[in-house]
């Protein structure tokens, strides 16, 4: 390389090196990059971004390359976001420069490229109905597609993209064509709001007088010390939004400092999120999944040049590059989607706490059912206990019932030929509540946590059940269009009327999904307006508004859906929630499944009697005895996890410790085990060597679910009480540990489930 070597500079770069990388500046640049400033750096045969970390010292590398360009004026992150960086990649085991590229947005790490914003979107419509059974009879004798297409339009809403239904949905285009020739449909270009949030009418704020137990909750709060971390159990109804809000107007408006409100998806949360901006208005940022990689980053500027001094968004908005943190609010924390699912496996609550910690600013974790980790640390002293025990305004909490499903009455299908019977889904006191609350001109939740038709299918001469080809997991039955689906990898295959296993034509649904219960609602009520809520009614980003605004200003009657319709909408007129069954996800096979069914019980019961007309909550279950179901019943929170905790001892499970899994996972079943094996030999030795006697390892054994997307998954648990032992054990692990070649390694630190 011609001419003098410049200074040298460390970087670190996005690639799976526990190391980072020595560069040579060019003398004769005129911007010297400091720490946490980006830089363009050649990297094998290409080029990379990487984050400037200081003046390297020591031997440089014989053959050190040249930074190729620094093209910011100003660093990216500060030297308190670069700490915040190093503790992430030390404690979930992750390169340094890997977690610097999940921290920043795309369009600065070079991941997706600048893309003009598209301005139009294509939308195919219904032109015309067909309300009555005998003209779509006459109308698609001989286009059994058609009809699907037409009558998944409607359960759409009547409109949908053309990419989803072409797409996602897997619709031929000549049925499409077919549709829009006979003048039922059509397809239109639809301009695209650029960003729909800020489209959303700004609500005048309420302003409420807080309660006692509001003011006290505040009062601790705005006179916390630095760093302080606050559990805020209230339950549902109690006004946290409102705490939250008077702390927030006193660490933004009055003291001139920042903060940031995470929530755990913008698209669910609209009220919350309306809310927030009635009070703050322009000042606020709001970062959900519709923006576009530009407008992300228009707002990431806005937030670093402190235009805007609050950022609202899900798990990676604890990243917003605002300066001078205030406070930080943590929405129900118990949430597990603030723990990202791949690496950096971080839990946005836990990188809240250390950035406030290092920042000075107040935490605020909010929930009506914490997570068991948060309580435990509340109640050890470590975080400040807010209790906000009663619901506002003398509101009481909505009367809950079983029902059980075991009593006599029809039985739900253990092999119903077709669909399940309409009483055997929903049993007569539900039913009854149901045209009570109709005929009062209130409103119905109900909640079933399986999307699809029917769970899966089943031959019931041979027992074969229909699993995905690529992952070890049955098939769900979906309509519209029927087919059977994979939820894990997205396969899907016609539903076959023989066995494949004894050819036999015997084959049944077996459980109840979201669209069975739909079609059931629709028979046995069929004046009502029914809405559903699940992953395939919302595939538009901004479907779950809609919907809910559609509840909310009385179009629906009914909203059916997953576990998305049990976070915090506040709606006075629904004085019904029902649970259509229970038990679904009680049994899987991992340590937090009844706390997930505590905690989703409680959510949605919270959604009944919100208002002056009071409500009731009416639970399906075969397992009426089941702790999760009876304390979500009676309401009581402390006694279910004092039950819990007690079941999480022997054997020792979080909180009582801490985990890490490691999962290996390849093509071949055998490789993946014998990868697992040697790993699990390794890792005791290692044990025993160092004589860390707290720790423990479990396994190697295959994963609850062997296989995903076609790939063999073994897992190595290791549990301590000492979270120190386990850092520095994963650490010697992920930089030691030489897995054959195939065999893919994940480390997932406290992990919130281990399927
Ligand atoms: P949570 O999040 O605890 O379930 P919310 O914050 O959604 O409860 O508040 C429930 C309802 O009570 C909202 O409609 C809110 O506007 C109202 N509210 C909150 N605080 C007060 C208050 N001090 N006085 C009157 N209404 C209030
Ligand atoms: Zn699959």
């Amino acid at each position: 390389m011609p001419g003098e070597t410049g200074k040298l500079i460390e970087v670190a770069l996005p690639v799976p090196l526990f190391q980072t990388f020595t560069y040579a500046l060019d003398p004769e640049s005129e911007r010297v990059p400091v720490a946490g400033s980006r830089v363009v750096v050649p990297l094998r045969t290409g080029k990379e971004i990487g984050i400037c970390l200081r003046p390297a010292d020591g031997q440089p590398p014989r053959k050190v390359r040249r930074v190729i360009d620094v093209p910011d004026e100003e660093p990216v992150l500060n030297e308190r976001m670069l700490g915040l960086c190093r503790w992430m990649a030390d404690y979930y085991v992750v390169p340094l420069g890997v977690v610097m590229r999940s921290v920043l947005p795309a369009l600065l790490t070079g991941v997706t490229q600048p893309q003009p914003s598209r301005k139009t979107r294509r939308v195919v419509r219904i032109r015309q109905d067909l309300p009555t059974l005998t003209q779509r009879d006459k109308a698609f004798t001989r286009a059994r597609q058609q009809r699907t297409l037409f009558e998944l339009l409607e359960s759409l809403g009547g409109a949908s993209t053309i990419d989803h239904l072409l797409e996602q949905l897997a619709f031929s285009p000549s049925v499409l064509k077919g549709l829009e020739k006979r003048g039922l449909i059509e397809v239109v270009n639809e301009e695209v709001d650029r960003d729909p949030f800020a489209a959303r009418i700004q609500k005048v704020a309420p302003s409420h007088v807080p309660t006692p137990r509001q003011r006290a909750a505040i009062d601790r709060l705005t006179s916390a010390n630095a760093g302080e971390v606050f559990l805020l159990h209230g339950v549902t109804g109690s006004g946290k939004t409102l705490v939250y809000i008077e702390l927030l107007r006193k660490v933004v408006q009055r003291d001139g400092r920042t903060a940031i409100v995470l929530v755990p998806e913008i698209a669910l949360t609209p009220q919350t999120v309306d809310r927030f901006r009635a009070v703050f208005g322009d000042s606020i940022a709001v970062l959900h999944s519709a923006l576009s990689d530009g407008e992300r980053y228009d707002a990431w500027l806005a937030l670093k040049r402190g235009e805007k001094r609050i950022a609202v968004g899900a798990r990676s908005a604890v990243f917003a590059p605002v300066e001078n943190l205030g406070a930080i609010v943590v929405d129900e924390e118990h949430e597990t989607s603030y723990k990202q699912g791949e690496t950096p496996r971080y839990h946005a609550r836990e990188v809240a706490i250390v950035r406030a910690r290092e920042e000075g600013a107040v935490v605020v974790l909010g929930s009506a059912t914490p997570s068991l980790e948060s309580w435990v640390n509340a109640e050890a002293g470590r975080y400040g206990l807010l209790s906000l025990p009663e619901r506002v305004g003398g509101g009481k909490l909505p009367a809950v019932e079983i029902v059980d499903l075991r009593a006599r009455g029809e039985q739900l299908p253990p092999g119903a030929l077709q669909p399940a019977s309409p009483t055997a889904v929903l049993r007569e006191r539900l039913d009854t509540a149901i045209t009570q609350t109709l005929s009062r001109g209130e409103q119905t939740i109900l909640l079933l946590n399986r999307r699809g038709y029917s769970a899966f299918v089943q031959c019931i001469d041979c027992g074969n059940v229909v699993v995905c080809p690529n992952c070890s997991i049955t098939l769900t039955h979906h309509q519209a269009p029927e087919r059977l689906l994979c939820h894990y990898c997205g396969h899907h295959e016609p539903l076959d009327p023989k066995c494949r296993r004894c050819g036999g034509r015997s084959m049944r649904q077996r459980g109840l999904g979201t669209q069975q219960v739909e079609r059931i609602l629709c028979d046995r009520f069929p004046n009502a307006r029914i809405a559903r809520m699940d992953v395939d009614t919302t595939s538009g980003k901004w479907a779950h508004a809609e919907i809910l605004d559609r509840v909310e200003s009385g179009e629906v009657d009914i909203l059916l859906g997953t576990q998305m319709i049990a976070k915090g909408l506040d709606f006075p007129n629904v004085t019904l929630v029902g649970v259509v069954d229970a038990d679904v996800g009680i049994n899987l096979p991992d340590f937090r499944a009844s706390e997930r069914c505590f905690q989703l019980l409680s959510q949605v019961a919270g959604r009944a009697g919100r208002g002056e007309k009071g409500g009731v909550v009416l639970i399906q279950t075969r397992v009426p005895m089941h702790h999760a179901v009876v304390c979500a019943v009676t309401h009581d929170y402390e006694r279910f996890v004092r039950a819990e905790v007690t079941g999480r001892e022997n054997p020792p499970y979080p909180p009582l410790i801490r985990l890490l899994n490691i999962v290996f996972s390849a093509t071949r079943e055998k490789l993946t085990a014998d990868a697992a094996i040697a790993a699990g030999e390794w890792i005791r030795g290692l044990i025993a060597a160092q004589k860390l006697s707290d720790v423990t390892v479990v396994g190697p054994a295959p994963c609850p679910i062997e296989r995903i997307k076609t790939r063999w998954r073994w897992h190595v648990l290791i549990k301590s009480s000492h979270a120190g032992d386990i850092g520095r054990l994963g650490r010697y692990f992920a930089e030691r540990f030489k897995a054959p070649a195939g065999v893919r390694v994940t480390l997932d630190r406290d992990p919130v489930a281990l399927l």
